[in-house]
């Protein structure tokens, strides 16, 4: 199973692919989690990246190929995975897409969370994590719009696309989450 998870910062993308990928049985790919383990560590990448995360800009997308392409590249990853936070720019979408065919394999599901911009706000500014500052959680939001949201579009056309209602608890979303990927399971 291969599944990609779409939706604002703050949709809780985060929260529902650590349970998902578990009950799949696949690994989460989380490109954040990797960066700021990167950024943690003080590797090349990281200091490389660690501006980019604080200023809440996207890392360019020549630097994402290489992560994500030596992450998809590894062998846990064989069986399927759960992707979540890449693609986050049509540039991404255009390389996973080569990853996949040069892999023989393809998506399975893009899960999208809808989540009202208010509570997108609240939930971001409530979580406290270093990028959470009002200036970088606005900058997040307006990148999202203007360089993410389109891949919606992309992945609809594709007939890839289940929108999952993002609102309420946790154990709500998880169950709108199931229901919606075994419904479009082919
Ligand atoms: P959120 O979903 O709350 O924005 P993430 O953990 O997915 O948080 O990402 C945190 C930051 O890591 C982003 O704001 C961005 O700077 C960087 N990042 C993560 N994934 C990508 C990506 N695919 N392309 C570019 N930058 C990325």
């Amino acid at each position: 199973m291969r599944v990609v998870f779409l939706g604002a910062p703050g949709a809780g993308k985060g929260t529902q692919a650590q349970r998902l990928a578990s009950e799949l049985g696949v690994p989460h790919v989380s490109t954040g989690d990797m960066l700021r383990t990167s950024v943690e560590s003080g590797s090349e990448l990281g200091r490389k990246v660690q501006g980019i995360l604080a200023a809440g800009l996207l890392v360019p997308d020549e630097v994402m190929a290489g992560v994500v392409g030596e992450r998809l590249s590894a062998p846990d990853c064989r069986r399927g995975f759960l992707l979540d936070g890449y693609p986050r720019t049509l540039a991404q979408g255009e390389l996973l897409d080569r990853l996949l065919a040069a892999s023989a394999s393809r998506l399975d599901h893009v899960a999208f969370f809808e989540v009202p911009a208010a509570e997108l706000l609240r939930r971001l500014l409530s979580r406290g994590r270093a990028d959470d500052t009002v200036d970088t959680v606005r900058r997040r939001l307006e990148v999202y719009a203007e360089q993410t949201a389109p891949l919606r579009g992309l992945y609809e056309r594709r007939g890839l696309l289940r929108v999952v209602d993002g609102t309420g608890d946790p154990e709500q979303v998880a169950a709108r989450l199931r229901s919606s990927l075994g419904a479009g399971r082919p």
